[in-house]
């Protein structure tokens, strides 16, 4: 048997009575579990294998397939489902998360990035604007995909006042050094540089601890999507949704 701590990023029910949960877990990256007579289970094990529990499975491995035994939950953020435009961004966060993370990576950083963003977005401390900006460069972080934000590729400054990112690996020369260079880039000053270097580089503790103006926030958030996006090559149907909630 095997007992892993993990997050549920999905569910697709099968037949009658039993579904398939995707589980994000701290040790075996991304698991398919399925789960017998789902419908019929009640009381702990039943919550605890639902969308956006996190819980202690164990399970079993029975010809390459895993097969839920029990579970406790840890914590279920049930808040979420008091705000459809929350459920839906946290469900884009899942599929990013299921595009991007393969069994054999190492899960304890992105567990705790995608913990910690849908404990902010259940209690509603930070904007969905801010939170979905962390997630998705933070993601790209722990995953290889670090934008190169130290200094202008060509002079070397470390705080141009103002600054062009080229998307698809986020590195940046200063406005002096412009040259039109780039096909797919991002012109901002440098409070949006300033806050993409604290989410890619500060520690977790103070991850989500940072404040920008409006006008700062709007172009980090087209930003970070424009960045996600030329890393995953494709679009997201829940992100259309979230979108559209939203009214864009
Ligand atoms: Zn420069």
């Amino acid at each position: 048997m095997i007992i892993t701590e993990g997050i549920v990023l999905k569910e697709r029910f099968s037949g009658e009575h039993d579904k398939f949960i995707d589980i994000l877990t701290k040790d075996r990256g991304i698991i398919e579990i399925c789960v017998k007579g789902a419908r019929k289970i009640n009381g702990k094990s039943g919550s605890s294998a639902q969308l956006f529990a996190y819980s202690k499975f164990c399970i079993d491995l029975r010809k390459n397939m895993y097969f839920l035994n029990s579970a406790e939950p840890i914590h279920i953020f049930y808040g979420l489902r008091n705000s459809l435009a929350a459920l839906s961004l946290a469900s884009y966060f899942s599929d990013i998360l299921r595009y991007c993370i393969q069994e054999k990576s190492d899960g304890e950083n992105i567990i705790r990035l995608f913990l910690n963003t849908l404990h902010f977005l259940e209690k509603g401390l930070r904007s969905e604007k801010q939170l979905k900006a962390i997630f998705e460069l933070r993601l790209m972080s722990e995953t290889g995909f670090m934008p190169d934000v130290l200094v202008c590729r060509k002079c070397g400054t470390f705080e141009p006042q103002e600054l062009y990112f080229n998307v698809p690996d986020g590195s940046f020369v200063c406005k002096d050094c412009f040259s039109g260079e780039y096909n797919n880039f991002f012109s901002v000053k440098l409070p949006v540089l300033s806050a993409v270097r604290h989410i890619v580089l500060t520690d977790f503790d103070r991850l989500f601890n940072f404040r920008v103006s409006e006008e700062t926030l709007e172009i980090l958030s087209e930003f970070a999507e424009a960045y996600i996006q030329a890393h995953t090559e494709r679009s997201f149907n829940t992100l259309d949704f979230y979108k559209s909630l939203k009214g864009k």
